[in-house]
């Protein structure tokens, strides 16, 4: 009797970690193949007519020039980008059909919960079960740093399976087909740690915004409670990063951390997705006094495609902005920064952007100068600032 009790007492906790095993692991298929691809297409839409013509002179000007976008946030999503997917904005399939040469890829690292354009703090985060959900490993669970070195080595693995060449040096700019460069969004993810910066740039970083949504160790947040500007820490950074040639980021920075940066950057720097106060008022887009400066400094500001940027989000709009940009900065610091896949409605995915390209023609603007806006100009500011 005593046996066939133990035998039962053994058997209970065993069906129960069958039971439980199953549950978990049907609930982590939910989440990777049901949950994750929804929320994806929830959050990263298309307005307008997801496909018109563009005429076949204009086609083939836009396949003979460098085309090149500032700002996507497609590694954050655990897509296959190797495959052409019905939602979304970026694939490899998607830039190839639209012509492109360079698409800077964003790692986002930490996302306050309930975020606004206003005032954002660093108390929360809403990455988690992202992460957990997308089959990340569980080191990247709570940190923003282990989140930026598994999307870089993910990017890295793509540009090894795939024909996709990843930018590290200035050569790497004359690669044929398509390049990726890699870009980390907000330096919270260096845990306030200079060594950090060097770890990052090993892994493949090109370009790092200083800040994201809230204020960090490094500078204030243009959405950040006490929007400061670059801290002494961050200060410390420029150089290294300079002599690294990691292209600096100013899209979310504080106006003060703005106006800090420009004082001590010796190189360009670029504000790459944004908007312009000038077409659509708002704490993340540059004054006109902003986009003097940032001409000043040899750099450029890549304007987005979404709502927060342009305010009218439609070709119409985005024209709007980059011709405002370049009336006030000059034709050399003005480029692309669409923010796609950012959780933003778009009114074309990267397939379409030929027909941007038709739009700044028939707006006037000579081809050479649109070559400037569609990538010459980032070419010009990465050439000068990447290693040898
Ligand atoms: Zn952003």
């Amino acid at each position: 009797m005593s046996r066939t009790n133990s035998k039962g007492m053994m058997r209970a906790p065993v069906r129960l970690l069958v039971v439980f095993s199953g549950l978990l692991i049907a609930g982590m298929l939910v989440l990777r193949f049901a949950v994750l691809p929804h929320v994806d297409a929830r959050l990263n839409t298309l307005h307008g007519p997801v496909s018109q013509p563009v005429a076949a002179n204009v086609q083939a000007f836009h396949a003979n020039t460098f085309v090149a976008d500032m700002h996507a946030d497609s590694l954050l999503w655990g897509r296959d980008l190797e495959r052409r997917h019905q939602r979304g904005h970026v694939d490899l399939p998607r830039l190839r059909a639209g012509g492109v040469d360079l698409q800077v890829f964003s790692a986002v690292t930490s996302v306050p919960r309930g975020l606004n354009y206003n005032r954002n703090s660093s108390d929360s985060d809403s990455l988690p079960l992202l992460f957990i959900a997308s089959w990340r490993q569980p080191s990247t669970w709570f940190s923003p740093k282990q989140r930026a070195l598994a999307q870089a080595a993910e990017l890295v693995r793509l540009a090894e399976s795939a024909a996709i060449k990843l930018v590290l040096r200035r050569g790497d700019l004359s690669a044929e087909g398509l390049k990726a460069l890699l870009a980390l969004e907000g330096m919270h993810a260096l845990n306030g740690r200079a060594q950090a910066l060097d770890e990052l740039h090993e892994a493949g970083y090109r370009m790092m915004g200083l800040t994201h949504f809230f204020d960090n160790e490094v500078a204030g947040s243009a959405h950040g409670v006490e929007q400061y500007g670059l801290t002494d820490f961050g200060r410390s950074l420029l150089p290294r990063m300079e002599e690294l040639g990691i292209t600096l980021d100013l899209a979310h920075a504080s106006p003060a951390a703005f106006a800090d940066t420009l004082r001590f950057a010796k190189q360009p720097v670029v504000v790459s997705h944004g908007g312009v106060r000038g077409t659509c008022p708002g704490p993340r887009n540059l004054s006109d006094d902003q986009l003097r400066a940032l001409a000043r400094n040899g750099g450029l500001v890549g304007i987005g495609y979404w709502d927060g940027a342009v305010c009218d989000a439609s070709i119409a709009g985005i024209v709007r902005a980059l011709l405002y940009a370049i009336r006030i900065a000059g034709i050399d610091h003005v480029g692309l920064g669409s923010d796609f896949d950012g959780t933003i409605s778009a009114p074309f995915d990267t397939s379409g952007l030929p027909r941007l390209t038709a739009a700044l023609l028939d707006a006037g603007l000579p081809q050479a100068d649109v070559a400037k806006v569609l990538g010459g100009n980032l070419r010009r500011v990465l050439a000068g600032n990447l290693p040898q």
